[in-house]
């Protein structure tokens, strides 16, 4: 069996074993919480801080609902965009809070690496969790994007996955690579502009594309990603209606994909730019059962590192 993980900073090299332990267990507590369980003891005392640099709302409350359902005791510290962006103040901050005895840290960043370096310098016990750091990675989101895949689509030697959208300032596009990569996905693709593809020395042997047209053929499921303005300098920045035209999800496009093909994102989403709003909202959409997922997925993420 592959070691319990103490923190939880990246997918990237994770064992497909330790992922499909956490995929089992997060559909464990789905289940248990479908049977009426609405709260555990297993983190009865334990205690969570959720420290959070960058805006969130959806990964926050789940962060928050997921330790909650465990039992656990939750700060909540947001600190404004512009703060803390120095080494130094981040210790203080880390050290200042962590003597209030915490067991565990989830972070979110704008500076990629900021998880890791929390775990050089947090005292030994403090488990942390990244919530997503810069454009580097988002392990969570990769761990339930691979669970809503795998609610529908258990074949993942037989897969076709396209993500579409700003890639190159995307975690979310980073933890789903590493993460259907881990569980062998038969074929990844990846669809935007040249100017926010992923950089050519990452991931080389995944297969990119400029025409969405073409990248969407026969897919079984499309993720979408929203341009991430706040991570762009300005020069990159497409025209909106021009951008939706190119690269936006609508009905005709989707017709071009496997028929049943799962519409995904990782929100927020904006209408209209990426995905059109019929679509977001259609039959196909899978969009609020990744939210519904990733309570379950951070349930079993901080099970994973706290359970004693
Ligand atoms: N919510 C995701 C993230 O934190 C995706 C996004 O912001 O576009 O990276």
């Amino acid at each position: 069996m592959s070691p319990r993980l103490r923190h939880l900073t990246s997918l990237e090299n994770l064992p497909r074993e330790t992922i499909e332990r956490l995929l089992d267990r997060a559909e464990s507590l789905r289940d248990a919480c479908a049977h009426g369980t609405r709260k555990l003891d297993v983190l009865a005392g334990r205690t969570v801080l959720n420290l959070f640099f960058e805006p969130s709302t959806r990964t926050r409350t789940s962060f928050e609902l997921a330790a909650r359902r465990l039992g656990a005791d939750v700060i909540n510290f947001d600190i404004g965009l512009s703060s803390t962006s120095k080494g130094e103040e981040l210790f203080d901050t880390l050290h200042t809070l962590e003597a209030m005895h915490l067991d565990a840290i989830v972070v979110r960043h704008k500076q990629s690496g900021t998880p890791d370096m929390l775990v050089r310098h947090a005292m030994s016990g403090v488990s942390v969790i990244n919530a997503g750091d810069g454009n580097r990675a988002h392990p969570t989101q990769g761990l339930l994007d691979a669970l809503t895949i795998r609610q529908h689509r258990p074949d993942f030697d037989k897969l076709s996955v396209l993500i579409c959208g700003d890639i190159k300032h995307s975690r979310v596009a980073r933890s789903d690579l590493n993460a259907f990569t881990a569980l062998g996905v038969k074929e990844i693709r990846l669809c935007g502009p040249a100017e926010l593809m992923l950089p050519a020395d990452e991931a080389p042997q995944i297969r990119r594309y400029g025409n969405f047209d073409e990248a969407i053929e026969g897919v079984d499921a499309v993720i979408m990603l929203r341009l991430q303005k706040e991570r762009m300098a300005s020069i990159e920045l497409p025209d909106e209606a021009a951008y939706f035209a190119h690269y936006g999800l609508d009905r005709r496009r989707l017709g071009l994909a496997a028929p049943g093909c799962l519409v995904m994102h990782p929100g927020p989403i904006n209408r209209g730019i990426e995905i059109a709003s019929d679509v977001a909202d259609g039959a196909q959409s899978r969009i609020l059962e990744q939210v519904g997922n990733g309570v379950f997925v951070r349930m079993a993420v901080l099970n994973e590192v706290l359970a004693r």
